[in-house]
């Protein structure tokens, strides 16, 4: 969905979307179990450049719910993740802070991005916060014993002897 500056100048506008899986790429890396609830606004903020010039940024405030499943950092079986994120955005048109590196480093921490053209991909936006919502390494469990770095056996469902065989070498 395609939220257009040009639509936000007339009004905001608010979404009430349940995303089935596939409707947001997350990539290989992680899945979507179910749909994932959004619901919130979209609206244009005139941020003022000097007396007569501003720029036209999207603000996006709203708050997701769902479910996930990426792979245990360790063992590579599956783990669920609930996600439950509010979030308030702002985006600035790309390269309207070109130039302004500095600034724009030190505003990151207060999560401004940038959208491209006539406005902003929601999909897009929604991707990023659940990626921010989820570990960058998840595991099954804190006791988690992974992968044989030998032969790749989960330790979790047994030992595989390759230990032993190498104490025999020794
Ligand atoms: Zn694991
Ligand atoms: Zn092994």
């Amino acid at each position: 969905m395609l939220i257009r500056v040009q639509d936000l100048e007339i009004r905001r506008q608010e979404f009430h979307e349940q995303l089935p899986p596939g409707a947001i790429d997350f990539g290989a890396e992680l899945r979507q179990l179910g749909v994932m609830k959004v619901d919130g606004r979209a609206e244009l903020v005139r941020e003022h450049r000097g007396s007569r010039e501003y720029v036209r940024d999207i603000r996006l405030v709203g708050e997701l719910a769902g479910r996930v499943e990426l792979n245990c950092a360790r063992c590579l079986e599956p783990v669920g993740q609930e996600v439950n994120r509010s979030f308030d955005l702002l985006y600035r048109p790309l390269g309207v802070d070109r130039g302004k590196e500095e600034v724009s480093i030190s505003q990151a921490e207060t999560e401004i991005g940038y959208y491209q053209g006539e406005g902003l991909e929601l999909e897009e936006a929604l991707r990023e916060q659940v990626l921010l919502a989820v570990p960058l390494k998840a595991v099954c469990r804190a006791e988690c014993k992974g992968l044989c770095p030998h032969c790749g056996q989960n330790l979790n469902e047994g030992g595989c002897g390759c230990h032993e065989k190498q104490e025999d070498v020794r």
